[in-house]
């Protein structure tokens, strides 16, 4: 029987296995089908405060997750193929394993979509990324595109025209998802041009590096190819909430929804990071949220001693 087994292993859950490992809970991280989240497939992080000289993603992570380790949180690797919250102690089910566990933390996070494009995860941090405000800067003066039609799209696109000498956005429709105040802004800008309706076909690096793309009009089949340096693929997130469908409230995008900060609506069970957060997701606002998590589960340990 677990005081706390925590599923995910990025900001927010290993921050929660510091905070639950230094109140002695011994918590058990389930570390899910992308160890260390969505940090371990970045590069240089530059925003998370105390590293004044920026540190590479894997680093921090393999940090954090030392210094849970260190004060006794254990780890298991592996997804979780389901989860039973109707009683407590409650059920988590990991390669066919069940574990008790008196909380459950859901650090879960999100997985942003790609294009599914031949070379395109290998060139994550070579050109290719899904995170504007983490590789914005490395674009300084270069062109770049922007893929995707939401609200995440205009708004990447203004953000990295402060740094890219060029932004294009690229967008499969004619017509955008986007809200038009959103649109409207990144018309006006003179550094975003529109491409539409395209698909982008190739992203080119014969060096490794991204070097352009091949795009396709999804009209006329006509393609050209496009010389820039980095590829931001804005086509949305998919929050990792399957297994707990009809279990914890969530929205119609399957973020999970706390009845008040953190908490869900089952007691027992906390919820931090992406999983729960699409507006956002910061690594910072991510552990913000798992030592939050890991203190409320604690307080409820406390408070359900004898039950
Ligand atoms: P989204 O609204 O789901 O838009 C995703 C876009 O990517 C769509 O235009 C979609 O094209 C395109 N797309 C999806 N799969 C694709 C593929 N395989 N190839 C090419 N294009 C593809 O996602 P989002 O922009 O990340 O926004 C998510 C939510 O957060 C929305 O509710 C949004 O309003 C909100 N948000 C709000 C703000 C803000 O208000 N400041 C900022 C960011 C996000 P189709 O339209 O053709 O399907």
């Amino acid at each position: 029987m677990q005081n706390v087994v925590i599923i995910g292993s990025g900001c927010a859950g290993l921050t929660a296995a510091i905070y639950a490992a230094r109140a002695n809970l011994k918590p058990l991280v389930l570390e899910g089908h992308e160890p260390g989240g969505q940090l371990s497939l970045t590069t240089h992080v530059e925003n998370f405060p105390g590293f004044p000289d920026g540190i590479m993603g894997p680093e921090l992570i393999e940090n954090m997750k030392r210094q849970a380790a260190r004060f006794g949180a254990e780890f298991k690797s592996g997804a979780v193929t389901e989860v039973d919250l109707s009683k407590r102690p409650f059920t988590i089910t990991v390669n066919g394993e069940p574990h008790l566990s008196k909380t459950l933390i859901v650090a879960a996070g999100a997985s942003a979509r790609l294009l599914g494009l031949k070379g395109e995860k290998e060139l994550i941090g070579r050109g290719v990324s899904t995170c504007a405000t983490c590789d914005g800067y490395f674009f300084r003066g270069k062109p770049i595109a922007v893929v995707g039609g939401g609200d995440s799209a205009m708004e990447e696109a203004n953000f990295l025209s402060r740094y890219a000498s060029k932004v294009y956005l690229i967008h499969r429709r004619n017509e955008f998802r986007a809200s038009k105040i959103m649109i409207d802004r990144a018309k006006a800008n003179p550094k975003v041009e529109f491409m539409t309706p395209y698909v982008v076909e190739e992203i080119l690096s014969p060096q490794g590096l991204v070097s352009g793309i091949k795009v396709r009009h999804a009209e006329t089949s006509a393609t050209k190819q496009i010389e820039l340096d980095g590829v931001f693929v804005a086509i949305g997130h998919d929050p990792n909430s399957t297994v707990f469908k009809g279990k914890l409230d969530m929205d119609e995008n399957g973020y999970l929804k706390a009845k008040h900060s953190g908490i869900a609506n089952v007691p027992g069970v906390f919820i931090a990071g992406d999983v729960q957060d699409h507006r956002y997701r910061q690594a910072v606002t991510a552990a913000g949220s798992g030592c939050m998590a890991a203190i409320d589960a604690e307080k409820f340990l406390e408070e359900h001693k004898d039950s």
